[in-house]
């Protein structure tokens, strides 16, 4: 019985660790789309909406040159935290890549979901950073619609994103 326990024990550590960024401690990008394929089915079978929020660190190569890696690791750190305590047990917060991060919002509009990445974003320049860097961020946000797949959903808000990175950074782009 006690080592059954252990074992189940050690199976849900490598689960978690299989599924999240270890220096980040949000999910990973395998994880998200794994909930993300079985949230589209979701909200086509009864109808819910879905909405996501892509975001990504401005400048962030040149806070890494001017800071060193070591500070630029805090400035990511920090930004998750910040986003963690604004987000809902429900929503799904993951590291796309790199500086790149991603929400996964059930339940939720686009309205509702813009009106949350344009907190974020206030949040972000808002917030004394480590040595007092200039912190922000820009944001896209998409909402699914039945017509289509993962792929061209994720395409949609990833060009909401290079929208916002046009218009200057720092905002926030709708598809
Ligand atoms: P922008 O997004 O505004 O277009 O510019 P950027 O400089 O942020 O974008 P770019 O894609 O050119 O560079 C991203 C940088 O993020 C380069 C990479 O070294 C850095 N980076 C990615 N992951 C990490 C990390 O875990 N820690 C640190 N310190 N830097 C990281
Ligand atoms: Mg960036």
């Amino acid at each position: 019985n006690r080592i059954i326990k252990e074992q189940d024990k050690e199976i849900k550590n490598i689960t978690e660790i299989s599924e999240k960024d270890t220096m980040l401690n949000i999910y990973n990008r395998t994880k998200f789309i794994k909930e993300l394929e079985n949230e589209i089915n979701r909200s086509r079978r009864y109808n819910h909406n879905l909405s996501m929020i892509m975001f990504d660190i401005d400048r962030f190569k040149k806070i890494n040159d001017e800071y060193g890696h070591y500070i630029g690791d805090e400035v990511l750190i920090e930004t998750v935290n910040l986003v963690c305590n604004e987000i809902r047990e429900t929503d799904l917060f993951a590291r796309y890549g790199g500086d790149e991060l991603i929400i996964m919002l059930t339940e939720t509009n686009i309205k509702k979901a813009m009106k949350l990445a344009k907190r974020l974003r206030r949040k972000i320049v808002n917030h004394k950073f480590v040595e007092n860097i200039e912190v922000t961020c820009s944001f896209g946000v998409a909402e699914f619609n039945k017509k289509e797949n993962i792929d061209t959903f994720i395409k949609s808000v990833d060009d909401a994103l290079y929208k916002a990175k046009n218009n200057g950074r720092n905002c926030v782009g709708k598809m």
